[in-house]
Parts: C-alpha cells; structure tokens; sequence
C-alpha cells in the first residue's frame, strides 16, 4: 500500500507521528529555526546524542543530503532524523542535493521500519530556498518510488510555504 501524504500547517515540534525530521546543519550541535524549536522541545539530551554522532571530517557529523537519526527524548516523536539541506545557490546541483536530504530522510525511515514521518520545509528557512521550487523537489523524491511507510506528512509553519506545498503533492 502506498504511503499517504498530508500537507498541514502546524508546529513540527508537535507532531505525533514516528519521527520527526529536522532541518539541521552539518555539525549537527542545533541552531536556529526549526532545529532550536526542535532542540528546545526535545530537552538537553537531544544535544547529547548528536554530539556522539561521530564526525565524518572536522565538525562535520551530517554532511549535505545526507540523514543521521537519534531518539526522540520529549518529543511525542520517538525518532528525530536529522538532514541537511543545501544553501540556497541559483545552481542546478541545488535541487539535487534538496532531493537528496529528503530522500536520504525517507531511506532512513523505511530502514528503521517506522511508518509516519513528519517533514518542515527544508532549507526554505536561513538556507533561502524558494518554497515553490522546494516543493516541487519534495513532490517528485516523495513520487521516485512506493515508500514503505503509512504516511509522509509535510508541516508547514506559515501560509505561504503551505501554499506552495499543497499545490505542489496534488
Ligand atoms: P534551513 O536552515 O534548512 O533553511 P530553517 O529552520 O531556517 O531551516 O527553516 C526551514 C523551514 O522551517 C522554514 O519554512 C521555517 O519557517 C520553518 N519552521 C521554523 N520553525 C518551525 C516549526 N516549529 N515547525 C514547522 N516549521 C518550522
């Protein structure tokens, strides 16, 4: 059975769903926007764990388009998987590495049998993304394949981002 998408707007930190995914950076240590909110509603021990994520070169424990998972701790989601996105550059290898981080994401979850996965907008916050052409890229890496997983939700904090996600998965 194919997994159903949702498109909501909402509080990504709120979600009860298996796992939530977070727009992080590569040292993975938190920062701002929905990776502070997710650290702030997790607790201290979410710091933790990504500090034991070990490096893959100096400070660098998840590089770009790639996913790393940790616990869950507060969260009413009992996984967070941490991805990267790209910073936003004007360049065609953009879209490929954006795929990448939500691909990468969805890889991670099937691996670890869980069945409801819970997207922000990656990169379309500091790292300057377009939402339109985010969610095209979301759109076509969620369509690449039958993803065994019961639901692929996208939570978008503002109206704008919302828009262009929902016309986006229709
Ligand atoms: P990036 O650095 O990858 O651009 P940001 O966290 O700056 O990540 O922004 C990604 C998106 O997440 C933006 O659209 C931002 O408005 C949104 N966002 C911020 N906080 C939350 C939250 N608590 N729930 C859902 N989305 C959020």
């Amino acid at each position: 059975m194919s997994a159903s998408i949702s498109v909501v707007r909402g509080d990504l930190t709120q979600q009860d769903v298996d796992a939530v995914v977070n727009a992080a950076n590569e040292r993975m240590l938190g920062g701002g926007g929905v990776d502070g909110a997710i650290h702030r509603a997790a607790g201290p021990e979410l710091l933790e764990a990504c500090r034991a994520v070990p490096e893959v070169s100096p400070g660098v424990r998840c590089p770009t388009g790639e996913a790393r998972i940790t616990p869950g701790f507060r969260l009413k989601a009992r996984y967070v998987i941490h991805t990267v996105g790209p910073v936003y550059a004007g360049r065609s290898s953009d879209a490929e590495r954006l795929a990448s981080a939500f691909r990468s994401s969805l890889q991670l979850a099937v691996e670890n049998s869980l069945q409801t996965l819970a997207f922000p907008a990656i990169s379309c916050g500091v790292y300057g993304y377009p939402a339109d052409e985010a969610a095209v890229v979301a759109a076509s890496v969620v369509s690449e394949q039958d993803w065994d997983l019961v639901e692929i939700r996208f939570v978008l904090f503002s109206d704008s981002v919302y828009d262009a996600f929902d016309s986006a998965m229709h």
